[in-house]
């Protein structure tokens, strides 16, 4: 009786440990152990190619053409588009400092190199101007300050799209980008769904999460939280959110800010060129 109890003490022990072991090989969770995006890179499209096979860099190239239509193409393109959106001040002009510019949008020939298994950075180095990430429809993030390192006001909104992107103003470079929710990728994979990469690795969903819309409250100084997400259902991980406004009238849209990313990275960032 006593060898039998003994017995069934050490099965209950062994099922214990299994199960303990099982749980926490399944969480890796926090951004500072094991963080294996795969899943996602799986999940862009639209960009040239796209390598994981180091152990310490993803290498992405784009053109950074959107795979949607835009006014911004020029109205020769067959993927122009009439502004359709909410703004009754857009315009694809923009006025700076007196000079006026109307870009089409150019294609590029970019290559984002980011982390394979981004971790926290002991110091969180600032974002700059020009890319600070990559859609996953190829298309560039830019962060929340314009090029004089300004926050984005109506200057900026009244000259954004009705998918909220829009080109750099150097008719030259005419680099397309979303500084906010890119309403393109919202509506097509829905609004919780995975967004892009930032060039620290980590990536960036949507507005809302388990219905519930997220708003910088939610969120750190980096605008990302720990968090499970759509394709992670069962692991927490970090990730950043882009919040999103109703509308894109300058008004309501300013008031979302930060947009995608608050002034900093996360993780180390990798480079673009
Ligand atoms: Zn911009
Ligand atoms: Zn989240």
């Amino acid at each position: 009786m006593k060898r039998i109890t003994f017995l069934a003490f050490l099965i209950i022990v062994a099922i214990i440990a299994c199960s303990k072991s099982s749980n926490s090989s399944s969480s890796t969770i926090d951004g500072s152990t094991n963080n294996d995006f795969s899943l996602l890179y799986a999940k862009m499209y639209n960009i040239k190619s796209i390598d994981t096979s180091s152990s310490t860099v993803v290498i992405i190239k784009t053109t950074d053409v959107p795979d949607h239509k835009t006014p911004f193409f020029g109205k020769t393109s067959a993927n122009y588009e009439a502004y359709n959106g909410d703004n009754p001040n857009f315009s694809t002009t923009i006025n700076l400092m007196g000079t006026i510019s109307d870009p089409t949008l150019l294609s590029q020939s970019l290559t984002f190199t980011i982390p394979r298994r981004p971790v926290m950075a002991s110091s969180h180095q600032a974002t700059s101007g020009g890319p600070i990430g990559i859609a996953r429809n190829g298309v560039c993030f830019f962060d929340q300050y314009n090029g004089n390192g300004s926050a984005l006001g109506s200057l900026e909104i009244n000259n954004a799209d009705q998918y909220l992107g829009h080109p750099t103003p150097s008719a030259a470079g005419a680099q397309y980008h979303y500084h906010y929710e890119p309403k393109w990728l919202t509506t097509k994979f829905g609004n919780a769904s995975f967004m892009g990469f930032l060039k620290d690795g980590f990536p960036v969903y949507g507005p809302y999460e388990n219905g519930v819309k997220i708003t910088a409250a939610d969120l750190d100084v980096y605008h990302g939280h720990t968090s499970t997400t759509e394709d992670y259902p069962n692991t927490k991980i970090y990730h950043y959110h882009v919040v999103s406004s109703n509308s894109s009238v300058p008004d309501s849209l300013e008031k979302a800010a930060p947009y995608i990313n608050g002034g900093s990275y996360y993780g180390t960032p990798g480079t673009v060129n």
